[in-house]
């Protein structure tokens, strides 16, 4: 469900740079906004405003006291911005939700691929999973450029602690387009789970069509596409 037409003032807490090249910015969480993990935000200034804003999954759970959406640096006037907020910074969210039921559902085990910046909707899903002590079988498998793999620290620590969470982590720098299919089919051991894909146009839509080509039925499938990046 998306939540349309909202005015929901944020306020910057801490703008944290993760690694290299991804930063998040943390706020304040504001009072009775609940959210499902998956869901994304639009968000905006709140005093120059950027024409409606942008779209952000949220990489917060909402087992946190606060919310966090996390980001690879970029050049456009709205990620420059962002990338200088500082604590007290007042932003709003005009919209929020998820419109295709972006959510781990309990029924069947889950694969998650991310692709990058993609593994931010899938923190939410893993850190409210490792609160709540769930014990759904979860898969992720993590496709990065290089291997400075964001969040991994804390995935790791999620994964020792709950065995139904499993995780590979695969840099695509070098490997060219069939190798990392292979690649994908041999860790996917059936094709009967829920299947969810986030991350960049390309790279979601390639996975689907892989998917799906495999066996994989569409209405297993979810995806959360971050548009080109
Ligand atoms: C449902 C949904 C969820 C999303 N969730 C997220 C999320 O969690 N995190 C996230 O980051 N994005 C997310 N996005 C995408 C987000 O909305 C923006 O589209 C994205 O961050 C790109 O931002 P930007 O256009 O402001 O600019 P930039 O990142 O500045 O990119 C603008 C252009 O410049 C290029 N560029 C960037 N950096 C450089 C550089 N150093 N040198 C040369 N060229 C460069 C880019 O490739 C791009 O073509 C989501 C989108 C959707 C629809």
């Amino acid at each position: 469900m998306v939540f349309k037409d909202v005015r929901i003032e944020l306020t910057v807490k801490q703008l944290r740079q993760d690694n290299s090249e991804c930063t998040s910015v943390v706020f304040e969480r504001p009072i009775n906004f609940n959210y499902q993990a998956g869901d994304w935000i639009d968000v905006d200034f709140a005093d120059t405003g950027y024409m409606g804003g942008k779209t952000y999954s949220l990489s917060s759970s909402p087992t946190e006291s606060e919310l966090a959406i996390s980001f690879r640096e970029g050049i456009s006037p709205f990620k420059r911005k962002l990338q200088t907020v500082q604590p007290g910074e007042k932003m709003y969210i005009s919209q929020y939700g998820n419109d295709y039921g972006f959510h781990l559902r309990d029924n069947k085990s889950s694969v998650l691929i991310a692709g990058g910046i993609g593994i931010a909707p899938f923190r939410s899903m893993l850190k409210e999973m490792f609160d709540m002590s769930v014990k759904n079988d979860v898969q992720l498998i993590y496709l990065n450029k290089g291997d400075n793999f964001l969040f991994k620290d804390e995935l790791e620590e999620w994964k020792r602690a709950l065995p139904n969470i499993s995780i590979e982590y695969i840099v695509t720098k070098e490997l060219k387009r069939k190798a990392r299919e292979k690649l994908l089919l041999s860790l996917i051991k059936d094709i009967t789970h829920n299947y969810y894909i986030a991350g960049p146009e390309a790279m979601v839509e390639n996975t689907e069509h892989f998917l799906i080509d495999n066996g994989v039925n569409i209405k297993d499938i979810r995806i959360d596409s971050f548009g080109t990046y």
